[in-house]
């Protein structure tokens, strides 16, 4: 391995306060700490890091005894997050960094290929390899102000191209994941894919099949919840991958918009939820199948309530979500036929329901989109909010 060290003066009002202490803590405890991933890259791009992650040569057991305020966590690797509080010590300002020791690419795979443990740890040389994409495997040393490359990921960000580390196909079996956070950095950094990743998938996207609901909703949320959603939408159908997070779900004019309209709010710090996302992301599904049940029972109310059910259901086998997300989603489809009746009695009641506002926005996308003969009535509540 040929190691590259390049000398970059990142600003300090850049670097995450925090996590440069933590550094410091480890490193005046005898030990080497670097910031890693996807800040050290994000940082070179000129692009504001989500989060700090930190790699060390100290083990799990002792990161935790240097702060009081650190807990041990995971299963299958053990990382440690120390806890800081900003502001008051109210939940809202409370915050971790990541701190992972490094470990060597030896993995125990399961029949299907998937890796179950991945805790031996290792040197910085054996941390890099197990990384994912060359981007993603720099170190920085903040003494020292260098960019430390083992792997050639300095000379992928000059060229604009995501590469794998190791054996593309053999990589994505062990953790199918990768193959969408392939999607995600190529779309959010405007990088190329290299072509032995884009025959990989190709050939290998059911394997995202095999991965658990539950960590497939956290993925799931980081794709679509940022300034690029729709192409990302756009990709992972072009690759054959969104039957595996999204099976019921085929692209619309609804959908488009609402995943144009997520990451303009975004552009704007405005909020934004899953429940919007899944809901139009299954509202086709639940129609139809709404559509197939009232045929059958006549009774619409019974008919809405039993679709929504199904399709939800269905969809939690591929992505899960929490109770409530599910609950959220069900009211605002629920509440669609209540405002496109325009009852004048039932205006003052809708105004006032906890969902008025999402449901509201719902029909609003749906009537420049799909539903045209809904302009009137989108017009009607926009007044009626007036
Ligand atoms: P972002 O935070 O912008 O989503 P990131 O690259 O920091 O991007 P994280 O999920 O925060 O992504 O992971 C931090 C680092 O851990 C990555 O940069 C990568 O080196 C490594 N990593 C994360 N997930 C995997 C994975 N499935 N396989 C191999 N390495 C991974
Ligand atoms: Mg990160």
């Amino acid at each position: 391995m040929k190691i590259i060290r390049q000398s970059v003066k990142f600003d300090k009002k850049l670097l995450d306060k925090d996590a440069l202490e933590v550094i410091n803590v480890i490193n005046k405890a005898g030990f080497k700490a670097y910031l890693v991933g996807g800040c050290v890259r994000d940082l070179l791009l000129d692009l504001e890091p989500k989060d700090f992650d930190i790699a060390t040569n100290a083990k799990p057991e002792q990161v935790h005894k240097l702060f009081k305020r650190s807990r041990l966590i995971g299963r299958r690797f053990r990382l440690v997050h120390v806890m800081f509080y900003h502001g008051q010590a109210s939940h809202s300002a409370r915050k971790f960094i990541e701190v992972a020791t490094f470990r060597s690419g030896k993995v125990q795979t399961a029949k299907n290929g998937v890796v179950v443990r991945d805790n031996c740890y290792g040197s910085i040389k054996d941390d890099v390899v197990r990384r994912d994409f060359n981007i993603n495997a720099l170190y920085y040393d903040i003494k020292t102000q260098e960019v430390i490359d083992y792997i050639g990921g300095l000379e992928d960000i000059k060229a604009q191209e995501v590469h794998i580390i190791g054996n593309p196909k053999l990589r994505f079996k062990q953790d199918p994941v990768r193959m969408i956070r392939a999607i995600r950095f190529q779309t959010k950094l405007g990088f190329q894919l290299s072509n032995e990743i884009k025959s990989a998938i190709f050939e290998q996207a059911s394997l995202l099949g095999n991965i658990s609901a539950a960590r497939l909703y956290e993925e799931c949320i980081k794709l679509f919840h940022n300034e690029y959603g729709f192409e990302v939408y756009e990709r992972l159908e072009k690759y054959g991958l969104l039957k595996y997070l999204f099976k019921q779900t085929h692209k619309n004019e609804f959908i488009k918009k609402a995943l144009l309209n997520t990451s303009d709010r975004i552009k704007k710090n405005q909020s934004v939820t899953p429940v919007f996302l899944f809901a139009v992301f299954l509202w086709q599904a639940q129609n139809e199948r709404f559509i197939a049940l009232k045929n059958k029972q006549n009774c619409s109310s019974l008919a809405m309530n039993q679709a929504s059910e199904e399709v939800i259901i269905n969809q939690i086998k591929q992505v899960s979500m929490p109770r409530w997300l599910s609950a959220r989603i069900k009211d605002v489809w629920l509440m669609q036929p209540r405002l496109e009746k325009m009852q004048p009695k039932k205006v003052k009641a809708l105004l006032g329901n906890p969902r008025f506002r999402m449901a509201y926005d719902f029909l609003l996308l749906r009537s420049i989109s799909i539903n045209p003969e809904l302009v009137k009535v989108a017009k009607f509540w926009t007044k009626a909010q007036q």
